[in-house]
């Protein structure tokens, strides 16, 4: 076993601009954040695998109304609630995604349980549902899901005629979840779990869930998760092209996630971030907004967490 691990944690780029959040909210999120990467910092330490950690990682971060994943998702047009996930592990790169999803609790549960139970990579709607009846997890009501807060972003969404929200124009924002993490064998692994965008229509379905966008992992290169404008997101393959870069060009994890954060997201006008760590443990948190919920740590730094620059 390696002497080394790393994990990263987000929930969301475009986090409120600054001035929003009271320092007391921002000293919140900031200590559940670490907290979050201590936990994960423990059980590395232990022997943990990558993908263990980040399942359980984001289960955390979806259990907390401060993000929009699980428990706190955002409301779509319908004033329902359809949550998308996928997980990756690195060394074996199988894959597990759902999307579309309204009475799992923790969608990365789901994604996971395709991943070890079934035949498939993604599931969606109905058939997903149905999927988590037969293997027996746990379902809860819709308004599980519902705070106050994102059904207010809801009715300002609906008043102002919104659909696609960029996290610069307002303060209706992101708030995915994700997390990446290279463990003392030498693996790496990536989950993301989101609520999709506020105001949402006709079964509208981002970056989160789609292997490759959202969610990549894979030991030769790194494992990457994603948050932001996510047709942006799809367009650009962003967590696939991160590796690429990295496999192809031979360019540095940094390199590879700048490139793809400031020079191609911005080509078409998109917003957001990403974590991601390579191969060797080293951590990269680059985003193109005023913010992004993160946090971080490893063997050879303790856990941190920040919202702005
Ligand atoms: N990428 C997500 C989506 O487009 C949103 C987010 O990151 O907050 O569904």
């Amino acid at each position: 076993m390696l002497n080394k691990y790393s994990i990263a944690i987000h929930g969301g780029a475009g986090a409120m601009s600054k001035g929003k959040l009271t320092p007391e909210q921002e000293s919140e999120i900031t200590t559940v954040l670490k907290n979050i990467v201590e936990d994960g910092l423990a059980s590395l330490k232990e022997g943990a695998s990558a993908l263990d950690v980040v399942q359980v990682a984001v289960n955390m971060l979806e259990d907390c109304v401060w993000f929009n994943a699980g428990k706190g998702a955002v409301f779509n047009h319908a004033g329902t609630h359809e949550l998308d996930a996928s997980i990756m592990c690195g060394k074996t790169l199988d894959a597990g995604a759902v999307s579309g999803i309204r009475y799992s609790p923790n969608p990365i549960n789901v994604a996971r349980a395709v991943m070890d139970n079934s035949p498939h990579v993604y599931l969606g709607g109905e058939g997903a549902e149905q999927f988590v009846r037969d293997i027996g997890l746990v379902e809860v009501d819709n308004t599980y899901f519902s705070t106050e807060m994102r059904y207010q972003q809801l009715q300002s969404a609906l008043k102002a005629q919104e659909v696609i929200l960029e996290p610069t124009q307002n303060d209706y924002k992101y708030g995915t979840v994700g997390a990446v993490a290279f463990d003392k064998h030498g693996n790496l692994a990536a989950a993301t779990s989101t609520g999709g965008i506020t105001n949402k229509q006709y079964g509208r379905i981002g970056d989160s869930p789609v292997i490759g966008a959202g969610t990549y992992a894979n030991n030769q290169t790194c494992a990457v998760s994603a948050t932001g404008h996510g047709e942006h997101f799809l367009r650009h393959v962003v967590a696939h092209n991160i590796s690429s870069r990295m496999a192809l060009a031979h360019e540095s994890l940094e390199q590879a996630a700048n490139h793809v954060i400031f020079t191609d997201l911005k080509s078409t006008g998109g917003s957001g971030g990403v974590i991601a760590v390579d191969h060797q443990g080293n951590i990269v948190l680059p985003f193109n907004t005023e913010g992004m919920y993160r946090g971080w740590g490893g063997s050879n730094q303790p856990a941190q967490a920040k919202i702005y620059e």
